[in-house]
């Protein structure tokens, strides 16, 4: 019934989807397409931490964790899936030690690596979602052009001291370069400027919100970006539009027209 992954059983695990199979605008078969679903996450900071506690317990089949680092103690206040005896331990495969004890079906591939330009393709290949749990730059460039090439959709988020954003990006809407350019912008540093624990969970539980909105075929708005600020309460979305000059996105669609003419 389930070919690609053990994942989610819609008979043993009736309860554990109930309350999502009741929710209107879930498409027929969706919960099975959830249940098969290869998620990659790429970072396994306070956001990755967030996300693939949400997405695991949903019910998605099978999560790809991503990271070459070590848990430390600093690490203890915000990433919620690691406990005081994990720490010098491997993320991935700490990460994978609970997620596994949350939902026993799911299935984990942990990935003690970081992600390069050399090694993305290989990582990335197969997943049908990309969260991107980063806290770096440039990664994400690089995310963004093989996502837009794979059409993948990649839910990029970020967050540092109270201030958090998140910006799904599907296939045939506007991409990460249309809203930051191709310039590596600086790396968000929690360690100087700080961090409030709860924001990661908020935003990386808004980013699980958007793959399991996209899995079960709920109305989705391309172009969304979610930005939260729990310093001054403010909570808002704008609307990023694709840019007629995105290097990334845009020669695609050129390329597409032309051959369709
Ligand atoms: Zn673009």
């Amino acid at each position: 019934m389930f070919g690609r992954n053990p994942g989610l059983n819609l008979i043993t695990d009736k309860e554990r989807v109930r309350r999502l199979a009741a929710l209107p605008h879930v498409r027929s078969g969706r919960l099975e397409r959830l249940g098969q679903a290869r998620v990659a996450i790429v970072g396994l900071g306070g956001l990755g931490n967030a996300s693939a506690q949400y997405l695991a317990v949903q019910g998605v089949g099978h999560l790809t964790l991503i990271d070459g680092d070590v848990v430390d103690e600093a690490n203890l206040g915000r990433q919620v899936l690691f406990s005081p005896e994990m720490v010098g331990r491997p993320k991935v495969d700490a990460a994978r030690e609970t997620l596994k004890r949350l939902q026993p079906r799911l299935s984990v591939s942990a990935v003690p690596e970081f992600l390069t330009a050399d090694n993305l393709s290989d990582l990335l290949a197969g997943h049908d979602v990309v969260v991107d749990g980063l806290d770096q730059a440039a990664p994400r460039l690089w995310i963004n052009r093989w996502a837009r090439r794979q059409g993948v959709p990649v839910v990029f988020a970020g967050a540092i001291g109270y201030e958090g954003q998140v910006f799904p990006s599907y296939p045939d809407g506007p991409c990460f370069a249309c809203l930051w350019g191709e310039a590596a912008g600086a790396d968000e540093n929690c360690v100087t400027s700080g961090i409030l624990g709860p924001l990661v969970g908020i935003v990386g539980a808004l980013q699980a919100a958007e793959v399991i909105k996209f899995l079960i075929g709920a109305p989705i708005q391309p172009g969304t970006l979610w930005l939260v600020d729990l310093l001054s309460s403010r909570w808002r979305t704008v609307t990023v539009h694709s840019h007629p000059q995105c290097p990334v996105c845009q020669p695609a669609k050129e390329a597409e027209h032309a051959t369709s003419l």
